[in-house]
C-alpha cells in the first residue's frame, strides 16, 4: 500500500497547481492502494469520496503547496476514520474492571490477554487473569504460561501453577469460570479482571451464544475484539458478526508486525464505528502499543516526519510573510536584519529547530547555520535589533564600539552579545544569498513557490 500511495504523492509533489483531472486521477491511485491493502471496497469507496470532495473544495491553505494539500487531506480523513484520538480503557468507578476477550480461533487473544495485563501491571494494577476457553485442550495451559510470564495470577479450572490453590477447579463450563472468575477478582481485591475467551476458525452460533452468555454473567466494562490484521477483506464480515453476536466496545489488532499495512484496520473502524485501543506487534509479551490513530495514517501512507512537517508548518507559517520573504530572496534583494528576525521567530513557532531541519531533505546549509541556534535568544535577538537605529539595520557594518555601547545598554546585553549577533547574521545572510540563487527555499514548507 504504502509504496503505491508514496509514488502517488512524488508525482504529486513535483506539481505547483492542481487541476480537478490531477485530483481524480491522484483519487483513482489511492482507491488502487486501498484495495491493494485489502480495505474493504465500500470503506474504500466512501473514504475516496470524502477525499476528493476536500480535495476540491477551496480549503487549500495558502502555506502549503497543493500536493502536500492532498496528503494532508489524506492523512486527516484517515485519522478520521481511524477514530482521532486514541481512546484509553474504560475504568471502572468500582472495580474490578472487567475486560472480555472476543475474536476467530488464532486471532491473538491469549497472548494478547497476557500482554493486557502485563501493560496494566506496570501500571500499578493488579489483574487477575481467567481462562473461559475450554474449547481446546492446551488452551487453559496456555494462559498459565503466559500469566506466568507477565507475573500475573491466572484463574483457571485446573489447579494452576501459580501455587495459589484456592484458586479452585470449577468443571468445564466456561461461564461458571468467568463468574467464579470475578468473585476471585472480588474477594482477592484485583482491580481488573481479563477474561479469556474461546474463538472458532469460522463465525459460527455457538461461539457468539457462549461469547454472549461469558459477557452476560461478568457485565464487562470493556469487549475487546481482537482481529488479526493479516484477515484482509474477511476483515469486515467477521467485524460485522462479532458486533452483532456479542457486541463489543473496542478493537485490538494484532500481527500488526507481519506485512500487513493497515487494511483491516481502516476497514473494522470504519464499518463498526468502534475505536482501536491497542495493536499486538508480535509473539513477545512487550510487543504491544496502544494504538494511536494519527501514527497509523502515517503507517499507512508511510511518509513518516514529513506529515508532521506539513501540520506543523501549517500551524506556524504566516503565509503572506513567507512568500514575502520568498520574493525578496528570489529577487537577490538584501536580507536585513529584520528578516533575519521575522525568520528567527516563525523558525521557533516551528518547533526545535534541529528536528524541523532534520526531517527536511537537502537543507544541509540551513542547518549547519543555525545549528548552534537556542531558541530561547530569539527574545534577545528581538530586544538586539529593536535597539538598532534603522540605518544600523539595514547595513550593521557600521555599528562601531560606541553604537555597540548604546544598543547593548538598550536592550540589556553586552557589546559581545551584539558582535554575536552580526556575525551570526552575516553567516545566516550567506546562505539567504545563496539560496536565493539556487531558489533553495523553495523547497520548504510555507516558503512559497
Ligand atoms: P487466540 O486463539 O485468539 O487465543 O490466539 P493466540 O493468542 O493463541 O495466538 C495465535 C498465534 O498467533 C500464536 O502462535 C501466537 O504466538 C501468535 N500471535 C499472537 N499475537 C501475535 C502478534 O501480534 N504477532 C505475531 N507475529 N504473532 C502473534
Ligand atoms: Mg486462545
Amino acid at each position: 500500500l504504502s509504496d503505491r500511495l508514496t509514488s502517488t504523492f512524488k508525482n504529486l509533489r513535483t506539481k505547483g497547481r492542481l487541476s480537478e483531472a490531477d485530483i481524480d486521477a491522484t483519487v483513482r491511485e489511492i482507491r488502487r492502494a486501498l484495495l491493494d491493502a485489502d480495505v474493504a471496497v465500500p470503506v474504500v469507496r466512501s473514504f475516496t469520496g470524502a477525499v476528493r470532495e476536500r480535495a476540491l473544495s477551496a480549503e487549500v491553505s495558502q502555506a502549503l503547496n497543493p500536493a502536500q494539500q492532498v496528503v494532508k487531506i489524506v492523512n486527516d480523513e484517515l485519522v478520521a476514520i481511524l477514530g482521532g484520538q486514541n481512546r484509553p480503557l474504560a475504568m471502572a468507578k468500582r472495580p474490578p474492571t472487567v475486560i472480555l476477550l472476543a475474536g476467530l480461533q488464532g486471532a491473538g487473544k491469549t497472548t494478547l490477554a497476557g500482554k493486557l495485563a502485563l501493560h496494566l501491571k506496570n501500571q500499578g494494577h493488579t489483574p487477575l487473569l481467567v481462562a473461559a476457553d475450554l474449547q481446546r485442550p492446551n488452551a487453559v495451559t496456555q494462559l498459565q504460561v503466559v500469566g506466568e510470564r507477565a507475573g500475573v495470577p491466572v484463574y483457571a479450572p485446573h489447579p494452576g501453577n501459580q501455587g495459589a490453590d484456592d484458586y479452585l477447579p470449577a468443571g468445564a463450563d466456561p461461564v461458571a469460570v468467568a463468574r467464579q472468575g470475578l468473585e476471585t477478582a472480588r474477594t482477592r481485591q484485583h482491580d481488573v479482571l481479563i477474561v479469556d475467551t474461546a474463538g472458532r476458525l469460522g463465525v459460527d452460533a455457538e461461539l457468539m451464544q457462549q461469547a454472549s452468555d461469558i459477557r452476560d454473567a461478568v457485565e464487562p466494562d470493556e469487549v475487546l475484539f481482537v482481529i488479526d490484521a493479516m484477515i484482509g477483506q474477511d476483515a469486515v464480515a467477521t467485524a460485522q458478526a462479532f458486533a452483532d453476536g456479542v457486541g463489543f466496545t473496542g478493537v485490538v489488532l494484532s500481527k500488526l508486525d507481519g506485512d500487513a499495512r493497515g487494511g483491516a484496520a481502516l476497514s473494522v473502524a470504519s464499518v463498526t464505528g468502534r475505536p482501536i485501543l491497542f495493536a499486538s506487534t508480535g509473539e513477545k509479551l512487550t510487543d504491544f502499543e496502544v494504538f494511536h490513530p494519527d501514527r497509523m495514517a502515517s503507517r499507512i501512507l508511510d511518509m513518516g516526519d514529513v506529515l508532521t512537517l506539513i501540520e506543523q508548518a501549517e500551524k506556524a507559517f504566516d503565509a503572506e510573510q513567507a512568500e514575502k520573504m520568498a520574493g525578496k530572496l528570489v529577487s537577490g534583494e538584501d536580507f536585513t536584519l529584520e528578516d533575519f528576525l521575522v525568520q528567527m521567530q516563525q523558525l521557533r513557532k516551528m518547533g526545535p529547530l534541529k528536528n524541523m531541519f532534520g526531517m527536511l531533505p537537502g537543507m544541509g546549509q540551513m542547518r549547519e547555520a543555525l545549528d548552534n541556534f537556542d531558541e530561547r535568544e530569539v527574545d534577545r535577538i528581538e530586544a538586539i535589533i529593536r535597539s538598532m537605529t534603522p540605518a544600523e539595520r539595514q547595513n550593521p557594518k557600521i555599528i562601531n564600539g560606541s553604537r555597540r555601547a548604546r544598543i547593548a545598554r538598550g536592550s540589556g546585553t553586552t557589546p559581545t552579545d551584539i558582535n554575536q549577533l552580526v556575525e551570526r547574521f552575516d553567516g545566516a545572510q550567506k546562505v539567504m544569498r545563496q539560496m536565493a540563487k539556487g531558489g533553495g527555499m523553495s523547497g520548504m514548507p510555507g516558503m512559497g513557490n
